[in-house]
């Protein structure tokens, strides 16, 4: 059975699209079976995976008005290694045209549950808001992955996205659940981060991803070259840490209740 996992965070700039498309590369690297699910209407997502997003045929946005399936709008990535279910403009008419449907959060769900036997993994990079896109992401996971800078409000900024994947939760996905939140572009220089970090664990205990991902240049470069940073350059520090988080998130799903 696949896990599902929602990269989200309601806020722009957080590290989301970078944790989505390292994650994946760091997975397929590990020997995992990965579809990377872009519900971005940016689509930085897609071409950062080495997909060309106005090349494609069927997009994401196929899927959702149930013209596709996932077999059929899913791409391989030769370069990264993983299946991308790309996403471009199109997407964002989807949140209007979605609105009139039946079962308009549960469009990803279903289509994803078609292809459950053929990926270990599905991690779905969200858009920054908290709108029907992300709703489909939320209800078609298990989990929820969190990538947060540790800056002064970084706490408060993550009550409401708690608070919408408890409604979720309660209302529509009763598997829903935190997997962890990830700590990203960290810099161990700045007292500040370090502050917050620790409180965060003090907060959220062992919900805090042990990895810490490194700001890192090479990480920030890779977009521009159509490529995750962990497949343009291995051997960046950015890149080592998202194969470790790779790691980590395969051993904590061994000794996660099925
Ligand atoms: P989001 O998807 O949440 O909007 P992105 O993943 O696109 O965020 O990241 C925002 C910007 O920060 C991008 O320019 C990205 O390249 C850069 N970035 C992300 N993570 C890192 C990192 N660990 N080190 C350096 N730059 C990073
Ligand atoms: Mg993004």
């Amino acid at each position: 059975m696949a896990k599902i996992f929602c990269i989200a965070n309601q806020k722009g700039g957080v590290g989301k699209t970078t944790t989505t498309v390292n994650l994946a590369a760091g997975l397929a690297k590990v020997g995992q079976r990965v579809l990377m699910v872009d519900l971005d209407p940016q689509g930085n997502a897609t071409m950062g995976s080495g997909v060309n997003k106005r090349e494609l045929a069927l997009t994401v946005y196929d899927v959702l008005l149930e013209s596709a399936s996932v077999a059929e709008a899913a791409v391989f990535s030769d370069k990264c290694g993983y299946h991308v279910l790309g996403a471009n403009r199109e997407l964002a008419g989807a949140e209007v045209e979605l609105v009139e449907l039946e079962r308009r959060e549960k469009r990803l769900k279903t289509a994803l549950a078609a292809a459950d036997a053929d990926f270990d993994f599905v991690l779905i990079d969200c858009p920054p808001s908290l709108s029907m896109l992300t709703l489909n992401g939320l209800c078609a996971a298990h989990g929820v992955i969190v990538p947060m800078q540790c800056e002064y409000f970084a706490l408060e900024g993550l009550s409401d996205l708690v608070n919408t994947i408890k409604q979720v939760h309660a209302n529509l996905n009763p598997e829903l659940e935190i997997i962890g939140l990830l700590r990203v572009m960290f810099d161990p220089r700045i007292t500040l981060q370090q502050q917050v970090s620790e409180q965060l664990k003090g907060h959220f205990g062992d919900k805090v991803f042990n990895t810490l991902i490194p700001r890192n240049v090479r990480l920030a470069e890779a977009p521009s070259y159509g490529l995750p940073g962990v497949v343009f350059d291995p051997s960046a520090r950015g890149s080592q840490a998202f194969v470790a988080f790779a790691q980590e998130m395969v051993d904590r799903l061994g000794t996660m209740k099925p």
